[in-house]
């Protein structure tokens, strides 16, 4: 197998992993909105799966991850531990409870110009899974500083959206120099996809974070009148925001920074770069600067993210310049 079909296979793998840990959720009624636990289940649960999949099939390359079990060892988060190593055994059976740890630990690579090593974000949009709305599972290679693969699992969100009965669960993948694809996670059939032709931005719509914290929506909001947006902003937490615009219902995503010293972090951004370039669409910073992956975790030589489908590019960097120096 190749990288391509082990990414795949391996992020098909965590989105089983989230679909049970909602599951139980869901049976054992305890949707409640102070306890993080379900999703640092999910995020712990995940990283193991994913890394020890791509261990197991392709050696040690290096993984940037967000997360590391330290705490997970500690006896007070016992419980949590037990339920991550549960989940993480119903998916991968031969695993014993220091490899499952030793698996999560294993992300701690800084990134950096040369060489491959993936970048993973076990769970993008935690805010969104706790609330049963939007989240992502976020893979990408970085080869010499360049995304070159990337794969976003998106266990909840409809193969189409504002279709009511649409089925959940769709998976991208986006690769240098292929055709964007997408699949239901449940199915084995890829279709290719690409963004919107809009070209006149009255007729676009634009997506953005769903929390304030993570995207200054008033400064979104004051481009989208600049530009003659006017339809109402798509919220969506997580790198969905990226596949939704792939696959050409929305034109523009806009991350907008809420504070001047936020580093966005490589593996917020490294999967959905690739999908929606692969996709025919396009990413920079919010100055119309290319991101730039080579930096170490985060991408600190760039502002906010601006990504759509190429043709509106210009002209929404143009508004930005506008709105934010008004
Ligand atoms: P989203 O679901 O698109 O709102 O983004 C979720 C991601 O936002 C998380 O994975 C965090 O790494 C990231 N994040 C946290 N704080 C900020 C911030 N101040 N600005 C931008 N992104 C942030
Ligand atoms: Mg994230």
């Amino acid at each position: 197998m190749n990288e391509r079909q082990l990414a795949v296979d391996a992020v098909l793998k965590a989105c089983r992993l989230c679909n049970a840990v909602h599951r139980g959720l869901i049976s054992a009624g305890t949707l409640d909105k102070k306890d993080r636990s379900p999703v640092t289940v999910a995020d712990f649960g995940v990283q193991a799966v994913v890394t020890a999949e791509l261990r197991r099939r392709l050696g040690d390359m290096p993984i940037v991850g967000e997360e590391e079990a330290g705490a997970l060892r500690k006896e007070e988060n016992a419980g949590v531990r037990d339920l991550v190593i549960g989940h993480v055994r119903a998916i991968l059976p031969d695993l014993d409870d220091d490899t499952i740890l030793a698996q999560i630990d294993y992300g701690r690579y800084a990134g950096g110009p040369t060489g491959r090593h993936w970048a993973l974000d076990p769970i993008d949009g935690t805010k969104g899974f706790l609330r049963g709305d939007q989240y992502a599972i976020a893979l990408g290679l970085i080869d010499n500083g360049q995304v070159v693969l990337g794969v976003l699992g998106c266990p909840n969100l409809p193969l189409r959206l504002g279709q009511p009965d649409s089925p959940r669960g769709c998976l991208f993948v986006g690769e240098k120099d292929r055709p964007a694809v997408m699949r239901a996670i449940d199915g084995d059939s890829e279709t290719p996809i690409h963004v919107s032709n809009i070209d006149d931005p009255s007729r676009a719509s634009f997506c953005e974070s769903v929390e304030k914290e993570h995207t200054k929506q008033s400064d979104s909001a004051r481009v989208a009148a600049i530009l003659g947006v006017t339809a109402e902003p798509v919220r969506i937490d997580s790198q969905c925001k990226y596949g939704v615009t792939a696959r050409g219902e929305s034109s523009i995503y806009l991350r907008m920074p809420t504070r001047a010293d936020y580093e966005e972090r490589i593996w917020d951004h490294a999967a959905g770069w690739a999908v929606i370039k692969s996709a025919g669409g396009e990413v920079t910073d919010i100055h119309g600067k290319p991101l730039d992956f080579s930096l170490g975790t985060t991408l600190r030589s760039n502002k906010g993210v601006v990504a759509t489908n190429g043709c509106l590019h210009q002209r929404v960097i143009d508004a930005i310049d506008k709105a934010i120096s008004l």
